[in-house]
């Protein structure tokens, strides 16, 4: 059929995609890389970190990079200008032209800014000479133009000077583009009194402020000598793939991200049949060149798999130093993104691009490990190792216990509240599960009996006794946003277009604050205790005092919410109510105690988050109103004027009968989409006259998106009536099956 619908030749182009063939890495040096190559072999080989400095560096310049890696201390001129020699030597054999401080702006993305690596060595009358050259001071500090960005009103236009400062625990990287190479250096970026305008430098905070409150609680049960304590992270990213070319025809994809019209397919994810189902090739393919591209920057994915959607996939790393693997999971984002267009593909990183089926979010598996690279959150061999994992256990149900709804206001984002509290991703209300053995041994704890003897292998600890609980007793819970898997917790709740940075953050000081407390508890107790027993009475309070956070039922049922309420768990069901928390002083206290954050810096989120809330959602009602008045409408309208023309052709009783059925539903219809355009129209006005931004913020969530539910839902019913050739949006089958036909 030729049709001069666009929709109908995008998607014909769309399944008739030729497949590309796996990129090749072209080394200076000739050196080439390809799928055949053992991953190994080429693996890092874009990113200069600790590795290559070492080898590449003199020994001195070596220890005095890692004495400010490990204690802070300012890296001498002469050493900041060797490492920049070593990286622009690097850099200039893998032909890289241009380098550029890549930080993390409070936008939520990333963000860089190029400058050639050269110099001018000498001028010559007119005649310029031109040289590579990278000095100490341009790695360690730059001056982006930073008034463009976000500071939520912390910098005034004429002091909006803002500065990226190098983060050596980060490896550098090369981004490869068609045309050139860029050096990458990851930077946290901050304003003239030191503030942090970024997401980056309260993570770095968070991490020392963790590891120095566990050391304390640690050296406290015997664990002397320990110096650091790291924390973990490996971040599973779902995503979903769609046709370029139909994309193109969708504003609302375009615009926003995501579809704000689009009835759903009579065969969406029913059926069960995509989850861990065989790839289809041609998204296989793109996911070997992410692979590749991955691989090459040091980022070490391990899984790739289909979603519960169609069209949505996940792919997961091996979890990595926090700092860094929150880093990578921002480059795999980028790399997603950027390998699809290759492919004639979209990759959608929004939590919810699609009505009906499943939404994206990010699985955070958080843990922590000291300086042995002994898991803290793994039960262990000996009695000792036991006690410190129960421990600790209970001291991160502690921090999520006690800091739930700066937790929850962590993970607040527009796009998010379409997951949260459906029935397809955690709830909206932050709980925590550990499966039925540990809350066996919890219960058992609690109550101050000693454990039973049972088939489970148990370890007397000369207090209690409990059993050596392995790795994979536990059972699964996916409703859960906080689950405890063995040896980490998951905290699924995150969305998955966020930067892990700002939750994982939030939960580190959380952690930290815990183990402040528990340090000075246990200090008390054991004035009159030996230091097991009185380990054992503080993690006998803990669980106790905690145990409302505790939930092993159906996070998505109503019971639950009620339970809940009554256990006076807080309850934020979308991003304002999140977003009020950030006023709590007393919820946010401990961020500023930790000094993860400073008061002026939570403020600046706060306004900037509100902010964003608004933007996002205008921007969203105003694609709406479009899609409804100048796709909706006009096809209804030819539709309406081919069905009434037909009024004159019919004769037959039966046939007139069906036919005023027919014409006065899609009536109907005309005139509630009209009726839904006015009514939305007149509210939208209405809230963009708010001026105080918070009141707006509530505005939009109460007034606003209720309505624009009304009009998609009208919409919706018109994509149903109208003709499919008439229709000029892909339809949801169309871009959700495309990628997989071909
Ligand atoms: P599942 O969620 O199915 O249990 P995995 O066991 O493969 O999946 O783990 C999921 C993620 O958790 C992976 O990225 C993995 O590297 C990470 N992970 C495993 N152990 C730790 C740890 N100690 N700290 C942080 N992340 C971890
Ligand atoms: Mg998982």
């Amino acid at each position: 059929m030729s049709s001069e619908n666009p929709r109908v030749s995008a998607f014909q182009s769309a399944v008739e995609t030729k497949k590309l063939p796996l990129n090749k890495l072209v080394d200076k040096n000739s050196e080439q890389f390809s799928k055949d190559t053992a991953i190994s072999e080429y693996f890092g080989c874009m990113t200069f970190g600790l590795s290559q400095m070492r080898e590449k560096l003199p020994k001195e310049d070596y220890n005095h990079l890692l004495k400010t890696l490990d204690h802070g201390k300012k890296l001498p001129k002469e050493t900041a200008d060797a490492i920049a020699l070593a990286i622009k030597e690097w850099s200039v054999t893998k032909g890289v032209t241009h380098f550029c401080h890549w930080f993390q702006p409070m936008t939520g993305t990333t963000a860089e800014k190029h400058d050639a690596f050269i110099s001018i060595q000498h001028a010559h009358h007119s005649e310029l000479k031109v040289i590579e050259k990278f000095t100490g001071s341009q790695l360690i500090q730059g001056e982006p133009d930073a008034s463009s960005f976000p500071s939520g009103g912390m910098r005034s236009t004429f002091e909006a000077r803002g500065y990226t400062a190098w983060d050596p625990s980060s490896p550098l990287f090369i981004v490869e583009e068609a045309y050139g190479r860029t050096l990458c250096i990851p930077t946290v970026f901050f304003g003239y009194h030191g503030q942090a305008l970024d997401n980056k430098t309260p993570l770095l905070r968070s991490l020392e402020a963790l590891s120095n409150s566990a050391c304390e609680f640690l050296k406290l049960i015997g664990d002397v000598d320990v110096k650091k304590v790291q924390t973990t992270l490996g971040v599973e990213q779902e995503y979903f793939l769609v046709d370029k070319r139909l994309v193109a025809l969708r504003p609302d994809l375009i615009m926003t991200g995501r579809t704000l019209i689009g009835s759903a397919a009579a065969r969406g994810q029913q059926l069960e049949d995509h989850y861990f189902g065989s790839i289809p090739s041609r998204v296989k393919q793109y996911m070997q060149e992410v692979e590749f591209e991955l691989y090459k920057l040091g980022v070490p994915v391990k899984t790739r798999h289909n979603e519960v959607a169609p069209s949505q996939f996940e792919l997961a790393p091996i979890f990595e130093d926090l700092n860094i693997a929150s880093d990578h999971n921002l480059l795999t984002m980028e790399v997603l993104k950027r390998t699809a267009l290759k492919h004639e593909l979209v990759c959608l990183l929004h939590e919810k691009p699609f009505a009906g089926v499943n939404g994206s979010g990010k699985h955070n598996n958080w843990s922590m490990a000291n300086d042995k690279g002994e898991n803290l959150l793994e039960p262990g061999t000996t009695p000792h190792q036991n006690l410190r994992f129960l421990a600790c256990l209970a001291i991160t149900l502690k921090a999520v216990h006690d800091h739930a709804a700066a937790l929850r206001a962590s993970i607040a984002s527009p796009g998010n509240d379409h997951r949260l509290g459906a029935n397809e991703a955690p709830p909206a209300i932050i709980s925590a599960f550990l499966g039925s053995l540990l809350e066996d041994i919890l219960n058992t704890i609690e109550s101050g009996k000693t454990l039973k003897a049972t088939d489970q292998q148990i370890i007397d600890l000369g207090v209690n006794k409990i059993p050596n609980v392995s790795k994979d007793y536990t059972d699964r819970n996916r409703t859960s946003p906080f689950a405890f898997t063995g040896n980490k917790f998951e905290f699924r709740a995150v969305g998955s277009s966020q930067n892990s940075a700002v939750p994982m953050a939030f939960l580190n000081a959380a952690v930290t604050a815990s183990f402040k407390e528990c340090s000075e508890r246990l200090r008390e107790l054991l004035k009159n205790k030996g230091r097991d027993e009185a380990l054992m009475d503080l993690i006998r309070q803990i669980v106790k005092e905690t145990k409302n956070i505790r939930f092993s039922g159906n996070g998505y049922s109503d019971e639950w919410k009620a339970e809940a309420k009554k256990r006076g768990l807080p309850i934020l069901k979308n991003t304002p109510e999140a977003l009020a928390v950030y006023k709590d002083k007393k919820a946010m206290q401990f961020l500023i105690d930790t000094r993860v954050f400073s008061a002026e810096e939570l403020h600046s989120r706060h306004h900037i988050a509100v902010e964003r809330y608004v933007k996002t959602l205008e921007i969203e009602c105003i694609t709406l109103l479009e899609l409804a008045e100048t796709y909706v409408v006009p096809a209804l309208e030819k539709q309406i004027k081919i069905t009434g023309d037909i009024d004159k052709l019919i004769s037959a009783k039966t046939t007139i009968k069906a036919y005023d059925k027919r014409f006065k539903e899609l009536d109907l219809i005309y005139g509630k989409v009209l009726t839904e355009i006015e009514e939305f129209q007149t509210l939208l006005t209405k809230s963009q006259a708010i001026q105080d931004e918070e009141k707006r913020m509530v505005n939009i969530a109460q007034s606003v998106i209720p309505a624009s539910v009304k009009l998609r839902d009208a919409c919706d019913l018109a994509e149903k009536v109208v003709a499919d050739e008439l229709w000029p949006l892909p339809k949801y089958r169309e871009i959700l099956l495309a990628s997989s036909l071909s």
